[in-house]
C-alpha cells in the first residue's frame, strides 16, 4: 500500500465491485480465497501488491533465507506436502508450494497481480469499502486485510544513511545484482534474517561487519534433509505425515508453558543455548562480545548451526560499538572508528506496530487505523476485527503472532472465523457488522493481564513485540488450540449488527 494512482488509463477505469476483497495473498489471504471459492462465495477479489502470490516468501529472497518453523507444520492442514526436501524448508522450496496450492485450488484468476492498494474507506451511507489502488477502484461490502505484520521494511534512522554511496538494500528487498564478491560488506541487524545472511556470505565476501545492537540468543537447528525413503513413507503409509505434524505441534507447544506461564522455566533452554555458544566460540571476547544480557524467548529465540562459526571466521568482525554515521563509504561507530565499505545491508526488522498501512485505512468515524491504534494502542477482537471498522476483517492483526510454532495454524483459525462470520452475515441478512468496543476492550484487558506474566513483558528486553504504549500487541499469549477454539464460531453477539434495507423493509411490515 504505497504508489500513487498515476497511470491515466488506470485512473478512467470504472469502479469495481466484488461482494468480498481480500488484501495480499500470502499463505493468509491465498488461504482465504480457498476457503471462499471452497463455500463457493465466488464474488471475490485479491488485491496483491505483488506479481505472484507469495507474501514475505516471495519477497524475503536473500541468500539463507529459510523457515525456523518445521516443513510438516509449516503447511496448511488441508495441503499436506510429502515432498519437502528437508526437516526445515528453504525459501525458495516454500515459495514453490505456495504457487502450486494456489494453482492446484484454481483461485488464480481471482487474483489481481501488481494491484498496489494506495487506500480503504468507509462509506457510511452506501455501507461499502471505497478502495483505490494502482489498478483503479473497487468497492466491496467487506474488506479482509491479510498483509501481515512483517511487509513492510523498517529502515533504520542513522545519521548520514541515504547518503551512502555504494550498494544499500533491505534484508526483504535483496538486490540480486549486486555481485558481493570479495566486496567489503557491512550488515545492520543480528535478527532471525541477519543470521541467515550472515553466514551465507561471509565466505564469498572480501570483509563482512556485523553491526549487532543486542545479541541474539541463539538454540541448535535441527535441519536435515529427508532422505528418498521418508519421502516415499510421507506419501505412501497413511496417516504418517498428520501424525509428524501432529507430533511437532505437540512438542512445540509445550514451549507456551515457559514462554507465557512461567518464565523461570526458560533457564532449562538458556543452559542448551549457553552450551552451545561456549562450544561453538571459543575466543572469550568475541563470546562475551554475543553473551545476551536477557532471558530466552523475550526477543524470538533464533535457530543456527552456523552463525557463531561464522562470526569466528577471520574475515569477519562483530561490531558493538553502535553506529554514529554512515558516510558516503564507510560507518563510523560512536567510538570514533571509521571502517569503509563497499555495501550495506540492513537486516533491521519490519513495521509491525506502526505499518504505514496503517495511514491508508479509514474507518466509520473518518478516523484512520493509524490514529485509533496512536489512542488506544494495537488492539483488535481475536486479531481478526477492530471496532470503529465494520465489515471489515484482519488476518494476522493484533496479537495473533507466535514465537515458537506455525503462523499458518493461526491464519487457518481465523480462516475459520472469518469464513463463519460472512456465512452468518449472509444467512442473518445483515448489512454490517462491527465488533462492539466493550468486547474489544474486555478482550485486551484479558489478553495484558495473560501477556503480564510472560517473558516477552518480564524477561529484560525491548522488542517489535511491544507498541510504543509498553504493551505486548503482538504475540497471542497461550496455547495455539486456544485461539483455535476461541475462533471456531462468528460470535455475531459480540458485535453490532444492522440489517440490509430488505430485511428493514421485511421487519417494519
Ligand atoms: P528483527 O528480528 O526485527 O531484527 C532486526 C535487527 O536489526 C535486530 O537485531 C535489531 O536490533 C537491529 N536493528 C534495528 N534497528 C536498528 C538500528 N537503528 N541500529 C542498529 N540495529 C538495529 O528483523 P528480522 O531479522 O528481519 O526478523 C523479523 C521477523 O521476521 C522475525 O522475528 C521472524 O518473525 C521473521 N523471520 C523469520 C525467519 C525464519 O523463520 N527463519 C527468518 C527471517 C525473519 P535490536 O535487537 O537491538 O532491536
Amino acid at each position: 500500500m504505497s504508489r500513487k494512482v498515476t497511470d491515466k488509463a488506470v485512473v478512467n477505469r470504472p469502479t469495481r465491485h466484488a461482494k468480498t476483497i481480500i488484501i495480499g495473498s500470502g499463505f493468509a489471504g491465498l488461504g482465504l480465497a480457498i476457503r471462499l471459492t471452497q463455500q463457493g462465495r465466488n464474488d471475490y477479489l485479491v488485491l496483491e501488491r505483488g506479481s505472484d502470490v507469495g507474501g514475505t516468501w516471495r519477497d524475503n529472497t536473500y541468500p539463507g533465507a529459510a523457515c525456523d518453523v518445521p516443513s510438516h507444520l509449516y503447511s496448511y492442514s488441508f495441503e499436506l506436502n510429502p515432498n519437502w526436501s528437508r526437516s526445515f524448508s528453504r525459501q525458495g522450496e516454500i515459495q514453490q508450494y505456495i504457487e502450486k496450492v494456489s494453482a492446484r485450488y484454481g483461485v488464480r484468476d481471482k487474483h489481481l497481480f501488481d494491484c498496489d492498494v494506495t487506500s480503504a474507506r468507509w462509506n457510511n451511507d452506501s455501507a461499502v469499502w471505497e478502495i483505490e489502488s494502482s489498478q483503479g477502484s473497487f468497492t466491496a461490502d467487506t474488506v479482509v486485510s491479510a498483509v501481515g505484520a512483517l511487509c513492510e521494511p523498517a529502515l533504520p534512522d542513522i545519521k548520514g544513511i541515504n547518503g551512502f554511496e555504494g550498494e544499500v538494500f533491505h534484508s526483504a528487498r535483496w538486490n540480486h545484482d549486486a555481485d558481493l564478491t570479495g566486496k567489503r560488506v557491512a550488515i545492520i541487524g543480528t535478527g532471525a534474517s541477519a543470521i541467515q545472511i550472515v553466514p551465507a556470505i561471509a565466505p564469498k565476501v572480501g570483509r563482512l561487519d556485523v553491526y549487532q545492537r543486542t545479541a541474539p540468543w541463539l538454540l541448535p537447528r535441527l535441519d536435515r534433509p529427508y532422505t528418498k525413503a521418508e519421502r516415499l513413507a510421507f506419501r505412501h503409509v497413511p496417516g504418517l505425515q498428520r501424525l509428524s505434524r501432529a507430533a511437532i505441534y505437540a512438542a512445540r507447544e509445550t514451549q507456551v508453558v515457559g514462554l507465557a506461564k512461567v518464565p523461570a522455566l526458560m533457564q532449562v533452554l538458556e543452559l542448551v543455548a549457553k552450551a552451545k555458544l561456549r562450544g561453538e566460540i571459543r575466543d572469550p571476547e568475541l563470546r562475551a562480545k554475543v553473551t545476551p544480557n536477557f532471558r530466552i524467548g523475550c526477543k524470538r529465540m533464533l535457530i543456527s548451526n552456523d552463525y557463531y562459526p561464522t562470526l569466528a571466521r577471520p574475515n569477519v568482525d562483530v561490531v558493538t560499538d553502535g553506529i554514529a554515521e554512515v558516510r558516503k563509504n564507510s560507518i563510523v561507530t560512536k567510538d570514533g572508528t571509521e571502517r569503509e565499505i563497499d555495501a550495506l545491508i540492513v537486516a533491521t526488522g519490519f513495521h509491525v506496530t506502526d505499518s504505514p498501512t496503517y495511514d491508508t485505512i479509514t474507518g466509520r468515524d473518518g478516523r484512520t487505523l493509524s490514529e485509533v491504534f496512536d489512542e488506544i494502542g494495537q488492539q483488535g477482537y481475536k486479531g481478526s476485527t477492530i471496532a470503529n471498522f465494520p465489515n471489515m476483517f484482519f488476518l494476522l492483526g493484533p496479537n495473533v503472532g507466535l514465537g515458537h510454532t506455525s503462523m499458518v495454524y493461526m491464519i487457518e483459525s481465523q480462516i475459520n472465523y472469518v469464513a463463519d462470520a460472512l456465512a452468518t452475515v449472509d444467512r442473518m441478512g445483515l448489512r454490517t457488522v462491527e465488533v462492539r468496543r466493550d468486547m474489544q476492550d474486555a478482550y485486551n484487558k484479558d489478553l495484558q493481564q495473560k501477556l503480564s506474566g510472560s517473558v516477552w513483558v518480564t524477561g529484560g528486553c525491548s522488542s517489535w513485540y511491544l507498541d510504543k504504549h509498553g504493551n505486548n500487541t503482538t504475540l497471542w499469549p497461550d496455547f495455539t488450540f486456544e485461539f483455535r477454539r476461541r475462533t471456531k464460531r462468528f460470535d455475531v453477539a459480540a458485535y453490532d449488527v444492522s440489517l440490509s434495507r430488505a430485511d428493514l423493509k421485511a421487519v417494519a411490515q
